[in-house]
């Protein structure tokens, strides 16, 4: 018989070596703790897996490339397939492992020394990075009906020195989207901001900022192969963006970071989008199903939303989390964010997934 290794203890904050930065020690590590139950609905994430025949496409063609070579210096290949999927110049394009990351060079091009500008709540990557840089951040509370508060965006706008905004259409974690008057309205009074649009989850909104950010030199919009493409598993999303931006974004992204595993399986899927579509229109109608169906509990609100995901707001987010665990579904707390208590972040799955989703938020009293 083998001993288990004692757990690693947790480093308290103090014990960090003294090189590491003060801004990245005050950051807690990312907060997620992994559930093991039989229904994930708490990253947002598709619920059915890239196509069987194209994953069999993509590891053949794997397999024909040499594994001893380095990848494509800056991915120019598919840089090339996804501004032809989205009929782009291909100078605009930048991928990177995940939008993640591009949120940290972005944060990196225009936030440090200057300023981060978002809402409140926002999606936490933003806020994360612009700590850890060490870029001054500013956040303006969302409305009460969470569309954007233009108003004092461009207040800020005015009075801080020029960094950049991160707008996210549908917005997380709230699914809300804005008139696209209201999006033009920022990107006007944006100046010399860099003015991101985050897109993740576009495709469940049927809106499409690309018109929008091809008349602004400053505007980006930040796409990512995670949700409605199914292939987080991946790692990969992209910007779209004038070719200036894109030229200079570009230099702060590392060598060879997209590999040739993901770029064989990346050109697979955008030689076949077809399955996109399928899915997205499934997971809108079964959102609209499950809001319908939870429309008259009792005790909680299912609110509205144009993402793949919704929030359900709840008399207490802890107990109605656990009860959800209990009945095998794992959803995200949001009941500590701004304007959010009692609510829990809820992902659209498969239509099974929904129905025992409906049934336990149903027996929750
Ligand atoms: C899921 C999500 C992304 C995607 O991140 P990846 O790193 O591409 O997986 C980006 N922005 C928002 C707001 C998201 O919710």
């Amino acid at each position: 018989m083998t001993s288990q290794p004692p757990a690693p203890e947790k480093q308290p904050v103090f014990d960090a070596p003294v090189g590491v930065r003060p801004a990245v020690r005050a950051v807690p590590a990312y907060p997620f703790d992994p559930v093991q139950v039989p229904t994930k609905l708490d990253q947002n994430e598709n619920p059915y897996d890239f196509p069987e025949d194209l994953k069999q496409q993509a590891a053949a063609r794997m397999l024909e490339r040499p594994w001893n070579r380095y990848p494509d210096l800056h991915a120019d290949e598919l840089r090339d397939r996804i501004a032809a999927y989205e009929g782009w110049e291909p100078g605009g394009v930048v991928v990177t492992p995940g939008s993640n990351v591009l949120i940290k060079l972005l944060t990196e091009l225009a936030g440090i020394d200057q300023t981060v500008l978002t809402v409140d709540p926002t999606f936490s990557v933003y806020t994360l990075e612009a700590r850890m840089l060490g870029a001054r951040l500013v956040q303006v509370p969302l409305r009460d009906d969470f569309s954007l508060p233009v108003d004092a965006l461009k207040v800020q706008l005015e009075r801080q020195r020029p960094g950049v905004l991160y707008i996210t259409q549908p917005h997380a974690p709230t699914g809300h989207v804005d008139d696209e008057a209201a999006v033009r309205e920022l990107m006007d009074a944006a100046g010399d901001w860099v003015v991101v649009l985050d897109e993740a989850y576009y495709q469940y909104s049927g809106t499409d900022g690309r018109d929008l950010i091809r008349e602004y030199p400053n505007a980006l919009s930040l796409r990512t192969f995670s949700k409605a493409w199914g292939l987080a598993g991946l790692r990969a999303g992209y910007a779209l963006s004038g070719s200036e931006l894109a030229t200079n974004l570009q230099k702060l992204v590392p060598a060879f970071n997209l590999n040739i595993l993901t770029q064989a399986a990346l050109e697979v899927a955008l030689e076949n989008p077809g399955y996109v579509q399928q899915r997205v229109q499934e997971g809108v109608a079964e959102r609209e199903r499950i809001l319908a169906a939870l429309a008259d509990h009792p005790t909680c609100q299912a609110l509205p939303s144009r993402a793949n995901f919704f929030l359900l707001r709840t008399p207490d987010a802890e107990v109605a989390y656990r009860h959800l665990v209990e009945h095998g579904i794992v959803t995200r707390r949001q009941d500590r964010l701004r304007g959010l208590e009692g609510c829990l972040r809820v992902g659209v799955g498969t239509p099974a997934e929904n129905d025992a989703l409906i049934g336990a938020i149903q027996a929750l009293k």
